[in-house]
């Protein structure tokens, strides 16, 4: 069994030093515990922030321990709660070959209603991630404008597209690439921009040129900033994240215009995906179907090897990936 340790804390932005691959023995469950071989790990922003000392959310990932974050896997061996060799689950014990967890800390999937690897992403925690936060947390109405920053990525290319599903008027992405701009209008976005070609508020105030009413915030920053701006009456931000300060040493200059608020009404909005497990269901169900019909689409990235997983990560950072960033072990 291979493994990877935080080997120490980064400052900015992180480097393969601070990671570091550890053998281990296969372990044995004990009763209530499964061993799962893992098949696909997620690598995610947030992980970025568990690598700080400081007090969040998530408790920090420890040093000289294995990382942990969502994982699917076949189980080789234990069983509980209801769970039997054979199965696949996803569970929370990814970056290492061989997970050992309580049976309780393991969801079944079925593998035969979608690739294992979606469950990590478009039917996964990402999915739901858009799902609540353009839905739920913004409350996006037929008829609306939506613009979504990060929006090539895991979470931002089902932002987008779900918008469109759900008769926004109009749906403006910006993401890091020309590749990347290219592949949001095959999506169906009405409009998108490449982020270092100018000015945010700039290239925004060219694809909505009447404004916005929603805006689904990866990005923080210049972006939002820009998004204050074009927000209508009445206007509201779903804050999901903020990746453009993960790796910053010093606070952020924007956004500068929050005044704003006040005149045009509006709402901005700070979310985790974990507070609405109650829209799972009727998440699984709409975008199952969605992808049955062909009417979404969603991309992924995928590293092979355990070995090759902190450098996933690190691309994730740089902005790598197209779609769900993943490590096939
Ligand atoms: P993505 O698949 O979107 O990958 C991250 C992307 O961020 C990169 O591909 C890169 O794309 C972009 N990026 C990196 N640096 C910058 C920058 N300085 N400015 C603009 N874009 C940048 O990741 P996810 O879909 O998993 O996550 C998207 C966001 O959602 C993150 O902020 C994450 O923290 C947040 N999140 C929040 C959750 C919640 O519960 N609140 C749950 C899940 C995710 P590009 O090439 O376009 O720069």
């Amino acid at each position: 069994n291979r493994e990877i340790h935080l080997a120490s804390r980064p400052e900015g932005w992180p480097t393969a030093d601070n990671f570091r691959l550890v053998e281990t023995e296969v372990p044995t469950p004990g009763p209530g515990q499964l061993v799962v071989r893992n098949q696909f790990m997620s690598v995610d922003p947030y992980m970025r922030g568990r690598m700080n000392d400081v007090k969040s959310y998530v408790p920090p990932f420890a040093l000289d321990a294995p990382l942990d974050g969502g994982a699917v896997g076949e189980v080789v061996a234990g069983e509980g709660n209801g769970i039997v060799p054979g199965d696949t689950v996803l569970h929370g014990l990814g970056w290492r070959e061989y997970a050992l967890l309580d049976a309780k800390g393991a969801r079944k999937v079925d593998p035969s209603l979608a690739p294992v690897s979606a469950y990590l992403g478009v039917l996964g925690m990402t999915g739901l991630t858009a799902y609540a936060g353009l839905l739920d947390v913004a409350a996006m109405r037929p008829g609306e404008s939506v613009f979504v920053s990060g929006a090539a990525g895991a979470v931002g290319s089902m932002v987008g597209q779900i918008a469109k599903l759900k008769g926004a008027a109009r749906v403006v992405g910006s993401a890091g690439s020309p590749a990347k701009v290219e592949r949001l209008r095959a999506l169906g976005f009405d409009a998108a921009f490449d982020y270092h070609d100018g000015p945010v508020a700039d290239q925004l105030a060219a694809a909505a040129p009447n404004g916005i009413d929603v805006y689904f915030d990866n990005v923080g920053g210049e972006h939002l900033e820009a998004a204050i701006g074009a927000l209508r009456l009445h206007g509201r931000a779903a804050v999901c994240g903020m990746i453009a300060q993960y790796n910053a040493t010093e606070p952020p200059a924007a956004p500068r215009n929050l005044a704003l608020l006040i005149g045009k009404r509006l709402t901005l909005r700070g979310f985790l995906v974990g507070d609405h497990g109650h829209l799972r269901d009727q998440f699984v169900q709409e975008v199952a179907g969605w992808l049955r019909e062909g009417r979404l689409s969603y991309d992924e990235t995928v590293v092979d090897g355990i070995d090759a997983a902190p450098e996933a990560f690190l691309g994730l950072l740089r902005g790598d990936n197209l779609g769900k960033m993943l490590v096939r072990l």
